[in-house]
């Protein structure tokens, strides 16, 4: 792998544009082999030369799983960020590391901590009913504070509308959403604003940000007062698609990296 080094507080003068992409579903494809295109590297890669472009992964996994999934798609360079858990920003620092930005992740982290503290009532109305009508597993671990995995994704369908319906409007609790998967967090703290973060830091406003993503928990970065650029892959949920298409947004033809190929040659080319 080939590493650069990335020194968030020194800023780029130089850079002018951001990249997010969502990794399982938009860049990675499970049923084809390579599960990315190696077309898409060579863009990159040309995009960071020509457009003087960053790149990151904005994605549901955790750091570890993410680097190992770089590693088995066989990604020939690191990303220049990767937002981890839709909200964990991290860069690497130059020597094959990554570094978290300390202040966004412990804001972060303090913030979910005492919203679920102050929403414990409500928590455990909610654990119970999905504990007692579901089959779906809950799950509380280091840096995990409160996340679910259902069965099947109709049972998450069923899940996330019973959420959506005991969680007051004006409350601060969050939760982002994927297949199976649903992870509660503050609103504050998503795709959308990590990439907001990320773009303070080198002082780049919405215009320069292409974003990519084809599932819930993308809905917040397929914003325009987040990202300028912003664009689903063909294979992406309907519920995206319209987000997208509502926002004057790029429907790609293709799916998967093939459509993220196509969304970068029609915002950048
Ligand atoms: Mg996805």
């Amino acid at each position: 792998m080939r590493y650069r080094c990335f020194m968030p507080s020194a800023l780029s003068p130089g850079v002018r544009c951001l990249l997010s992409f969502d990794f399982d579903g938009t860049l990675h494809d499970p049923n084809e082999q390579p599960s990315v295109l190696p077309q898409l590297f060579a863009l990159l890669a040309s995009l960071q030369a020509e457009r003087k472009a960053l790149w990151g992964i904005n994605t549901g996994r955790s750091l570890p799983y993410t680097l190992e999934g770089l590693l088995e798609e066989r990604f020939p360079f690191h990303p220049d960020f990767i937002i981890a858990r839709e909200r964990e920003i991290y860069f690497p620092d130059g020597s094959g590391n990554w570094t978290p930005d300390q202040e966004w992740n412990d804001a972060c982290h303090h913030a979910i901590e005492n919203l679920l503290e102050e929403s414990k009532p409500l928590m455990d109305r909610i654990r119970h009913l999905v504990g007692e009508q579901t089959g779906a597993e809950w799950i509380e671990q280091q840096g995990e504070h409160a996340s679910l995995i259902a069965r099947t994704e109709a049972e998450m369908e069923w899940i996330a509308k019973q959420v959506e319906a005991m969680v007051p409007a004006d409350s601060s609790l969050g939760w982002q959403r994927n297949s199976i998967y649903l992870r509660f967090g503050h609103k504050g703290f998503q795709k959308g604003s990590s990439l907001a973060a990320v773009a303070r830091h080198l002082s780049l406003t919405p215009e320069a940000i292409f974003a990519i993503g084809d599932s819930h928990n993308d809905i917040e970065m397929l914003d325009r007062h987040i990202a300028g650029m912003i664009a689903c892959p063909a294979n992406a949920i309907d519920e995206i698609i319209a987000h997208v298409r509502a926002q004057s947004g790029y429907v790609c033809k293709h799916s998967h990296s093939k459509g993220v190929i196509e969304a970068l040659q029609h915002y950048l080319s």
